[in-house]
């Protein structure tokens, strides 16, 4: 297996993979919360551990990955109340939304998806454990996660507790002893959806021990802990403390997860996206104004840890990439089969050699387009298998010859040019082409060399190449 290179967030430094169970990695990444559209800043976290995905079981591990949907929140409740919907019907449209846009970007189905209110019976056992242990207490208002019970708290995102104190307030409606304290569990207001939790009362989980709840349950039961935990950077604090101090106390051997892995937040144009600039494109719209593959393509010439600055040139400059690499596979994709065995192209292991330096996908993006192979039965499979990697998938769509854009001048061009001997009537100017094409074929007919050659050069200043074979004339845009 190969050496990967991941920078942990927990040890704040580059390390040596080496999984907690033999050739077993279990992910868990922090998935939505769907009381609203997703944006781009969801999909660039889901779309760098889909690579991560695809990279650990190239290197040969088995890979169990979870991603939760955080099906129950504050928004979801508050939207419902505002418009009289039902609130899981929000929850459910816009997560189904969220599910089509991740198969439209090529995302790998997660292994498994754990709603929140799948897990009310884990979540409740852990609050319970948490409060007989003395990490959590219940007021009037709900059960509170008691920070100062908890020594380690601010190691991951490297904050000191009193600095913390100092900043944090608490607000109005809240109850809790310490203005670090977090909510467990939320007791239910009238109206409110609920789940019976006696003796406390009844109500709703919080959002950060749902996490904790899940991937105890899903992927680590013994309480040895495992191997990755993901997320944006923006989930650092509190989310993912927070879940290490629900966590670690109840386990056998901490940590909670080995690795930490944060990706790079986006902003578009320059700017952070935020409500009050309005630039949170729906995800789903996105996709509609740009190729999914552009997209994907887009986040691999940025390193996952970076901000990314999402632009019109970015996206532009992602297409004509994507172009270059259909090319190449059209070209690749007409090779014989039963051509003899040649030696191995040396793509992959560079592509291989370059995620492996903490998944550096610019450096593999550039390998992969520096690459001009023979076309050989070879070549062809090390170029797909290394799109795989990279999860850009070539569809029936590749093999197609792209459509190509006709200078906007033709039509009037060819008017004037062939004005003398072709009657045009208004034609497009894919329609006046043809027209001076089969004009030409008709000279060919009569063997009529001479006027084949002129029409070929006039068609030429016009800006068409044209190339005759037996099966018919082609004709390319020159240049
Ligand atoms: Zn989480």
């Amino acid at each position: 297996m190969g050496d990967l290179k991941l920078y942990n967030t927990r040890t704040r430094a580059l390390e040596r993979f080496v999984p907690l169970r033999d050739d077993e990695v279990r992910i868990y990444v922090c998935g939505l919360t769907p009381s609203a559209q997703a944006h781009l800043g969801h999909a660039r976290s889901f779309l760098f551990f889909d690579l991560l995905r695809r990279l650990l079981s190239h290197l040969g591990y088995r890979v169990t990955y979870v991603q939760n949907v955080t099906d129950i929140d504050d928004r979801s409740i508050n939207r419902a109340r505002e418009t009289g919907e039902d609130w899981y019907a929000i929850v459910s449209g816009y997560y189904a939304d969220f599910k089509a846009s991740m198969r439209r970007l090529g995302v790998m189905e997660p292994d498994a998806e754990p709603y929140a209110t799948k897990y009310i019976p884990e979540i409740q056992a852990m609050i319970r454990a948490l409060v007989e242990r003395g990490f959590a207490y219940a007021v009037d208002d709900g059960i509170y996660y008691r920070v100062s019970s908890f020594p380690r708290y601010g190691k991951l995102s490297n904050r000191n507790i009193d600095e913390l104190q100092a900043g944090a307030r608490i607000e109005v409606d809240e109850h809790k002893q310490d203005p670090l304290d977090f909510a467990l569990w939320k007791f239910a207001k009238p109206g409110e959806p609920k789940w019976a939790f006696d003796p406390y009362g009844d109500g709703r989980p919080g959002w950060h021990i749902e996490c904790s709840a899940m991937s105890h349950a899903l992927l680590d039961p013994e309480g040895r802990g495992f191997d990755i935990h993901g997320g944006g950077a923006d989930l650092i604090f509190p989310h993912h403390e927070n879940e290490i101090a629900q966590s670690e106390p109840l386990m056998a051997h901490p940590p909670m997860a080995n690795v930490w892995l944060h990706g790079g937040l986006l902003n578009f144009d320059g700017r952070k996206m935020s409500k009050s600039l309005g630039n949170f494109e729906p995800l789903a719209d996105l996709l509609e104004r740009h190729d999914p593959q552009a997209i994907r393509l887009t986040f691999l010439t940025t390193g996952y840890s970076k901000v990314m600055n999402f632009t019109d040139e970015s996206i532009a400059s992602a297409n004509a990439t994507l172009e270059r690499l259909k090319r190449t596979y059209r070209r690749l994709a007409a090779v014989d089969a039963r051509e003899p065995q040649r030696e191995a192209c040396m793509l992959l292991p560079k592509i291989e050699a370059a995620l492996c330096e903490d998944m550096n996908t610019s450096v593999a993006l550039a390998e992969l387009l520096q690459w001009s192979p023979e076309a050989t039965p070879e070549a062809r499979s090390e170029f797909e298998r290394a799109l795989w990697l990279l999860g850009i998938e070539p569809g029936a769509a590749w093999l197609e010859a792209p459509q190509v854009m006709l200078p906007a001048d033709l039509a009037e061009r060819l008017r004037a040019e062939f004005s003398g001997e072709i009657a045009f009537d208004g034609e497009s100017a894919e329609e006046a082409l043809q027209r001076v094409i089969a004009h030409r074929a008709e000279a060919r007919a009569r063997k009529d060399w001479a006027a084949s050659d002129r029409l070929r050069d006039a068609l030429a200043r016009c800006g068409i190449t044209i190339k005759d074979s037996k099966d018919g004339t082609q004709w390319t845009v020159a240049g």
